[in-house]
């Protein structure tokens, strides 16, 4: 189900009501009071009816488990559509393509195919397992071989760290795409600029899909700025500046990441973005409110 927003966009002057599409993207919960807080802004987020919610493997498939766990509560108990991390790191072709029959026969038709970092930790050279995929494209096409699913993947509008260039990053987009993704989901970014520039390069590339920007409203700066660090995304010294001094002020850093995250978006659909991805970090409140300002308004699906 599409949502029409109310918020016309300023484009020439000309309203336009563009339909907007979000996706949500979850963690699977360690401990009984992460579960608990994740499935409140399940609950939370579903009316607003998502086009899909994905949930994320842990580094070295840690989270196997949980994630499928997670994905089939999902499917189970609520109206939502789930999409599936999976990655090809520390594991054999058998036991990758195991997981993907494993989702197929729970119902799952989404897979968020990734590569991958390195069990050792982000910063290692990665080296594929000896009998498994190489890299997010031979997944890609390893996931298409067993069944016709839905497979998303990712894009750096700021490259990503062990690539030597955007256009390496742009032939390994366009390798994923080859292999059957339809569509990609953008490491987080915090200046539009860096997307539309990607955005104009992939499309010079003859690059079609759907390149969905990945947001994450920052609700700890510190937090977001190490995972800047760790996935090379730069953080502007406007932003810094932003939550300057608020360190022990949570109340106004809320404040804060609200018009921060609104200034972004919405000037991503007044520039003609009209799919997100939100990074929610399982917390519902900020997302709800930046969906909210967005037009979206809860419908009467609900998340039980
Ligand atoms: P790819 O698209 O395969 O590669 C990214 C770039 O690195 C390409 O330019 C490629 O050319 C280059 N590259 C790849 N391999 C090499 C190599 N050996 N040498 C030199 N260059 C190379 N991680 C998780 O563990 N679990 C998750 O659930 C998860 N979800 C994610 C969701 C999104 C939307 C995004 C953007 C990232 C996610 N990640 C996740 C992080 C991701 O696994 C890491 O960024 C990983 O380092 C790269 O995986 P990829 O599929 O993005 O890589």
């Amino acid at each position: 189900m599409e949502h029409v927003t109310t918020r016309p966009s300023r484009i020439g002057g000309v309203s336009l009501v563009p339909r907007l599409r979000v996706s949500f993207e979850f963690f699977p919960p360690k401990t009984e009071e992460m579960e608990r807080t994740l499935w409140d802004s399940v609950e939370r987020l579903a009316p607003l009816s998502p086009s899909f919610v994905s949930v994320t493997y842990g580094a070295g498939g840690s989270t196997r488990e949980r994630t499928h766990a997670t994905v089939k509560r999902i499917l189970n108990e609520t109206t939502l559509t789930p999409a599936a991390h999976l990655t090809c790191v520390a594991a054999t072709r058998e036991e990758v393509d195991e997981v993907v029959r494993n989702y197929c026969s729970a119902g799952v038709r989404h897979i968020v195919a990734l590569r991958g970092d390195p069990v050792e930790g982000v910063g290692v050279p990665y080296a594929p397992h000896p009998g498994g995929y190489r890299n997010a494209a031979d997944l890609v096409g390893g996931i298409k071989r067993i069944a016709d699913m839905e497979v998303s993947v990712s894009a750096y509008p700021e490259k990503h760290p062990d690539s030597p260039s955007v256009e390496a990053d742009i032939d390994m987009l366009k390798a994923k795409v080859d292999a059957g993704a339809t569509r990609a989901i953008t490491q987080f970014f915090f200046d539009n600029d860096h997307y539309f520039r990607y955005l104009d390069r992939v499309r010079a590339r003859g690059i079609e899909v759907p390149i969905v920007p990945g947001i994450l409203p920052v609700q700890n700066f510190k937090q977001a700025k190490s995972f800047a660090e760790r996935t090379g995304a730069s953080v502007p010294l406007w932003l810094a500046e932003r939550f300057g001094g608020l360190d022990d002020d949570l109340a106004t850093r809320k404040l804060i990441a609200a018009a921060v995250a609104s200034e972004q978006v919405l000037d991503l659909v007044d520039r003609g973005v009209t799919d997100f991805h939100f990074y929610t970090m399982n917390r519902a409140d900020l997302v709800y409110a930046i969906c909210h300002l967005l037009g979206m308004r809860p419908e009467a699906r609900a998340a039980a």
